[in-house]
């Protein structure tokens, strides 16, 4: 069997298979999808209401157009159950066996649900993809108020796109300021003000305790006794690469699930990258590492091993509100913060206990500084 099987259809599936095309025409493509497989750029759905797109206008192919395109076969609403690496195939839910040379997991990463109480607590939306947007738009239609739980990079891309949508925005988190795994509470400071400009309220310190139904909307209730009366709850609490198929397998997973630099998981002929992965220790769920990892697998499947590497990614977070470039320093370094702050315009600098930088974040007119500050730091692999 010499089929190519790659589950998922996100920018890492469809940008690997591309690649893949570009090097190899005629090897049978299999691609697998549980959604409905159409080709969107995920970072649209935080911006829908400002560039005025809806779920429709964002989707920019068909699964179908997509397999003629690609020269594949585009399985959709098709949720892979098992993979058995030693006979090397997948099994889907309907209990369908289907057999592979070589697999490649694409599988993204999930949201994390937050415990919470309440008779409405299910009814809380995640925007994880474009099915999730559609949802999300219809049930949005002639709506006024949005609470949003996280003030993370998605909780406050969406408060700034919903509030240029014209909605009324709160957003709720425990951390205490926004975006605080990226930036320096300076510059942290500087996106609140920014988001506060546009009319959004944020309540920064308690969690959602419960989520009840009132009327046509939501009552939700704060940790502090604070109650927001919301027309749509979205939360935005943070994902979690999708390990258990993986796990189950037998395969070798962390955080992520594990691969060298070349994307090889633990068993002969699975590969993995995108939001699932860990590559070289490292889970990067951002676009420009995963074009990398889809350049490079593409060539090691078609024959030629090549190793990714990651180089130096700033990631632009789309709150125009203030604007914000991070380059974050890798999960774990050790060093401090330094950090100019004017205003809206922070440049705070990642610096490591060598005293060499490693990261940086930068908000404002500080974001000009992107490019050079970029040349000086450290690649990752
Ligand atoms: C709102 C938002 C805004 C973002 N903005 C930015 C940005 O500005 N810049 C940036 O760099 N990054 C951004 N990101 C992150 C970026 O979009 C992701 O890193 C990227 O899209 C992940 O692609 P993926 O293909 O790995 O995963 P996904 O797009 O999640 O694709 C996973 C695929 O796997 C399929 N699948 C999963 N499990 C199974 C199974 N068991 N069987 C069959 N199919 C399965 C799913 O159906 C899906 O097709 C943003 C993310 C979000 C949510």
């Amino acid at each position: 069997m010499n089929r190519l099987v790659i589950i998922g259809t996100g920018l890492a599936g469809y940008n690997l298979a591309k690649e893949f095309r570009k090097l190899e025409a005629e090897r049978p493509l299999l691609i697998l999808t549980a959604d409905d497989g159409r080709n969107y750029s995920k970072p649209m759905l935080s911006t829908g209401f400002t560039k005025q797109k809806t779920a429709d206008e964002l989707a920019m192919n068909s699964a179908a157009d997509m397999a003629a395109q690609l020269n594949a076969e585009v399985r959709t609403h098709v949720r892979v159950a098992r993979i058995d690496t030693a006979a090397k195939t997948v099994t889907l839910e309907s209990g369908e066996s289907i057999a592979y040379g070589d697999l490649v997991l694409a599988l993204g990463a999930d949201t994390f649900k937050v415990p919470m109480e309440g008779d409405a607590a299910a009814e809380v939306l995640s925007i994880n993809d474009l099915m999730d947007y559609a949802a999300f738009r219809a049930k949005a239609d002639g709506k006024k108020k949005v609470l949003v739980i996280g003030a993370g990079l998605i909780g406050c891309e969406f408060a700034n796109d919903l509030s240029n949508g014209g909605f009324q925005v709160e957003v709720v988190d425990p951390a205490g300021r926004c975006l605080p795994a990226l930036l320096p509470p300076e510059a942290s400071a500087a996106v609140a003000r920014g988001l506060e400009g546009l009319g959004v309220k944020f309540h920064f310190g308690p969690a959602v305790k419960a989520v009840d139904k009132a009327g046509d909307g939501y009552r939700c209730t704060l940790t502090d006794g604070t109650v927001v009366d919301a027309d749509l709850v979205i939360s935005a609490v943070g994902l979690r690469p999708r390990i258990a198929l993986a796990k189950e397998a037998g395969l070798a997973v962390n955080r992520g699930i594990v691969t060298d630099k070349e994307l090889r998981t633990s068993a002969p002929h699975v590969y993995a990258f995108g939001d699932c992965a860990e590559v070289n220790g490292y889970v990067l769920p951002y676009v420009l590492p995963l074009m990398g990892a889809a350049r490079a697998l593409a060539k090691s499947l078609a024959g030629y091993p090549t190793p990714v590497s990651y180089g130096v990614m700033p990631v632009q977070v789309k709150t125009p509100a203030c604007p914000v470039v991070v380059c974050p320093p890798p999960v774990g370094s050790q060093g401090s913060w330094q950090v100019e702050a004017n205003g809206q315009d922070v440049k705070g600098v990642f610096v490591g206990s060598d005293g060499k930088p490693l990261g940086f974040a930068l908000t404002g007119k500080a974001t000009e500084e992107k490019t050079a500050l970029a040349k000086t730091m450290p690649v990752l692999f």
